[in-house]
């Protein structure tokens, strides 16, 4: 099963309490489509603009990510700038520009519309919806959100969530939409609005799950230095999507979701070692089994 992913690609420009780097490749679907690349081949869904780095297109082609649905039309590239506090966790944006984002359209290539697995990385819900719209019949979709939609499209984003199988968002945003300060009501409530499944990412307190069966409690992998944070959730939902769609049976259950949200936690842990997708570019399969038996050990009475 492959699977179909839609998001931004952006230019990042990211400034931690210790370096500064500009022209980074980033965006929700960079981050994400890597990721899952290393379980199933990946549909790849975005728009860039034709100062977009020759580079930048060959990471993608290296990891032989499907580049049919990417649009490259005339015009500057989606750019977002952050800097991060002291304490790797918190951040500002310092700015974002659209660019050729603001008349993006998701268009779905014909081979990409029987995709089985759909994971909606982060843009605005109207769009995510949009390609579902086009879809075919998928198996299970995830949706990624952030604070800003929730603020400034929450209609939109409500709608969506009765479509989708799955949302996944990080503690504060989980809190803001739930209207609730539990995390375990924000779970609860959350499902309530439509998706079966709810992962709720904690930063370096590792994930809970939610879904019909229950609460798994997912660990944070212990890293001792964190180069750059950017990205780890798009990067942790690739994981999640990648895996999902490797499955041999098809069936997605809690087990096997429970599952991959380990997968989509070793993923991430990788990809905060190092700025932009440096690190997902040179990760090899036996990395991601190592980390993998960390975390079983980790949690194992
Ligand atoms: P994360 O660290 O998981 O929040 O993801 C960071 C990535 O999201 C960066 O590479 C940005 O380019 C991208 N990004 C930031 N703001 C937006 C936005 N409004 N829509 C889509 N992608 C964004």
């Amino acid at each position: 099963m492959s699977v179909l992913i839609v998001g931004s690609i952006a230019l990042d420009e990211v400034k931690t309490p210790l370096a500064s780097r500009s022209n980074l490749l980033g965006g929700s679907a960079s981050y994400a489509a890597l990721s899952a690349s290393f379980f199933q081949p990946v549909h790849l869904v975005g728009i860039v603009g034709t100062d977009f780095p020759k580079s930048h297109i060959d990471t993608f082609r290296a990891r032989n990510v499907d580049l049919e649905g990417l649009q490259i039309v005339e015009g500057a590239t989606f750019r977002w700038s952050g800097e991060y506090h002291w304490d790797m966790n918190t951040r500002d944006t310092l700015s974002v520009a659209l660019n050729v984002f603001e008349n993006f359209t998701p268009t779905l290539p014909e081979t990409y519309r029987r995709s089985e697995i759909i994971l909606l990385a982060n843009i605005a819900p109207a769009l995510q919806a949009h390609v579902l719209d086009q879809a075919a019949s998928p198996r299970f979709v995830i949706a990624d959100t952030m604070d800003l939609w929730i603020h400034i499209a929450k209609p939109a984003l409500l709608d969506l969530l009765k479509r989708v199988n799955m949302l996944i968002l990080n503690d504060s945003e989980a809190r803001e939409l739930a209207e609730e300060a539990s995390l375990i009501r924000c779970g609860s409530k959350i499902r309530s609005m439509g998706p079966a499944y709810v992962a709720i990412k904690k930063g370096e307190h590792g994930c809970l799950l939610f879904g019909p069966q229950g609460i798994f409690s997912c660990p944070a992998y212990p890293l001792e230095d964190l180069v750059d944070p950017t990205g780890a959730g798009d990067t942790f939902a690739g994981g999640v999507a990648g895996y999902l769609a490797s499955l041999k049976n098809g069936e997605v259950s809690f087990e096997a979701i429970r599952k991959a949200v380990v997968y989509g936690s070793v993923l991430a842990s990788y990809n905060v070692e190092s700025f932009s997708l440096e690190r997902l570019k040179e990760l090899v399969p036996k990395d991601i089994d190592s980390r993998f038996h960390i975390f079983q050990e980790l949690s194992r009475i």
